[in-house]
């Protein structure tokens, strides 16, 4: 498909599933070669790390804890800047290597939000991988360590990303008809 409509709004196809899915074997070759043999913990941030946590995990070999947590801060098309913090963290981080998993970073204020949240818990150390980033919409402190593709600053769904809760079965990722 080269287009489809999502409620009232317009997408056009923007990254092809083949372009995901070789861009995530290769954030999972960076990550083994980092992090093979230490005691790590990826994050998954839902809902919409859902299919590339999934993908991703294809090709990760070696032993890792998974856990996920829930934070919102998207209404429709724009961040309202508010986290809100849905589903907490449940497993014991704490001295351990943590590795963040983002289906996208916008202005950042979500992962700052979560930035400090995992601080307090006291791990060794922690990176990001997102397989999405805007760097013009980015007004944060922390940017993410692994950056599938950059973005310009448009809406995007499909991938697991939605527009109002719809979008997130489609296998390629749409950006917003400007
Ligand atoms: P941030 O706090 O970095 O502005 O936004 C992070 C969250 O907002 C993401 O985890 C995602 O849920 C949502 N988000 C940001 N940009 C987009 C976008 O272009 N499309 C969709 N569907 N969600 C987005």
């Amino acid at each position: 498909m080269s287009s489809v409509t999502i409620h009232d709004k317009d997408f056009v196809i923007y990254l092809e599933e083949e372009k995901i899915q070789k861009a995530i074997e290769e954030l999972a070759y960076q990550l083994t070669q980092k992090y093979e043999g230490k005691d790590v913990v990826f994050i998954g941030v839902l809902n919409g790390c859902f299919r590339f946590i999934s993908d991703l995990m294809k090709h990760i070999e070696f032993d890792v804890e998974v856990n996920f947590l829930k934070l919102s801060s998207y209404r429709g098309t724009a961040s309202t800047g508010k986290i809100s913090d849905l589903l907490s963290l449940n497993s014991d981080i704490k001295g351990r290597q943590v590795v963040v998993l983002e289906d996208i970073v916008d202005t950042g204020h979500t992962l700052d939000y979560l930035m400090k949240l995992l601080k307090d818990k006291e791990v060794a150390s922690i990176e990001v991988a997102s397989l999405l980033y805007k760097p013009d919409a980015f007004a944060g402190k922390t940017k993410p360590n692994y950056v599938a593709f950059n973005i310009p600053n448009l809406f995007v769904v499909g991938y697991g990303l939605d527009y109002d809760g719809l979008g997130r079965n489609l296998n390629d990722i749409y950006q917003i008809r400007s």
